[in-house]
């Protein structure tokens, strides 16, 4: 990393450019940022350690230009050269750690229109950073049900991945802080459980998972669809179906999943304690086998890694 914090490289509209010149004009830091829309991707060292394998990178550039398509923004790339941009970036920054990957897509020239028009072109950053996975490891963290409620398919479509979504999620959190947890859980417009500021969530109740489907006011979750497949691989019931504020306090397990987050159990909602007050075995049974698909340990669903060697 450079002494400002970044890496060397990031990839911008077409080429690597060194991490810190590439500067935006401040305008885009305005109205245009209203229109941005990104992916987290995770790249993982292989468990023999020769190799980084980028986790369902395919699939988190389809979400790409989809959230592109719903905010009405053209990106002037196609999926090959998008995937060969983050095998770029993770060559070039000679990772031989967990990396974090940031692409995000924002218009491009954008200086005085408040509302960015449709069909803008727009500019598109491929960041990094390294991140400590916390995959196989004794945690839990403490959730609240927020008094905010999550934005929805009527004005602000949770299924898009644009930053300004995240004004949602950042004032929930912030009042969960100042409560004392960790994490909120946001209710939708029904008062049906929707999912965290960050990632899914599930529960787990009498041996069957549920989770709210993805017309509640969710992201269409890769981590969440990845654990729906493990879970059923393991022999787990799993159903899609509303979730209600009370089956959390009821629930035996209960646990986040996202791209960052990876698999977080949750040991207390609204101060009840989760079942044992901490990991219960449906959750780590899923963590485990999250953790060895995306080191390459798993012989299964290899086709979920694009592999770059060291
Ligand atoms: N919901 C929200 C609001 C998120 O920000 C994320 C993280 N991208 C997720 C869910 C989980 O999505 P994924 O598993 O695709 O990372």
């Amino acid at each position: 990393r450079n002494d400002r914090g970044g890496p060397k490289w990031l990839w911008r509209s077409g080429s690597l450019v060194p991490w810190a010149d590439a500067r935006i004009h401040v305008n885009a830091v305005g109205h245009a940022s209203v229109a941005s829309v990104f992916e987290g991707i995770k790249a993982y060292v292989s468990h023999d350690g020769n190799r980084l394998l980028a986790f369902r990178l395919d699939e988190h550039l389809r979400r790409l230009y989809e959230s592109a398509r719903l905010v009405r923004i053209d990106i002037p790339y196609g999926v090959e050269t998008l995937r060969d941009a983050v095998i770029e970036v993770l060559r070039a920054n000679e990772y031989r750690e967990d990396v974090y990957l940031r692409p995000w897509a924002f218009p491009a020239g954008i200086v005085q229109e408040q509302m960015v028009p449709a069909g803008v072109s727009c500019e598109l950053v491929v960041d990094s950073w390294t991140f400590q996975s916390g995959l196989g490891t004794e945690r839990g963290c403490r959730a609240a049900v927020s008094s905010w409620t999550r934005i929805n398919e009527a004005s602000m479509p949770p299924r898009v991945k644009a930053f300004s979504n995240y004004h949602n999620g950042r004032l929930a959190m912030i009042e969960a802080r100042e409560n004392g947890h960790d994490w909120p859980i946001l209710l939708n417009e029904r008062g049906k459980v929707s999912e965290g500021p960050g990632a899914c969530i599930a529960i787990v109740r009498d041996g069957v998972v549920s989770t709210p489907s993805t017309t509640s006011g969710i992201l269409e979750s890769l981590t969440r669809e990845t654990s729906i497949t493990l879970l059923r691989e393991l022999g787990h019931t799993v159903v899609e179906r509303d979730v209600d504020r009370t089956e959390l306090y009821l629930a035996d397990e209960v646990f986040f999943m996202g791209t960052g987050w990876e698999i977080l159990p949750v040991t207390w909602v609204d101060g009840l304690k989760v079942g044992e007050g901490e990991a219960g075995p449906v959750t780590r049974a899923l963590d485990a086998a999250y953790h060895s698909v995306v080191r390459g340990r798993s012989a299964e669903h290899a086709d979920w890694l694009t592999e770059i060697p060291f």
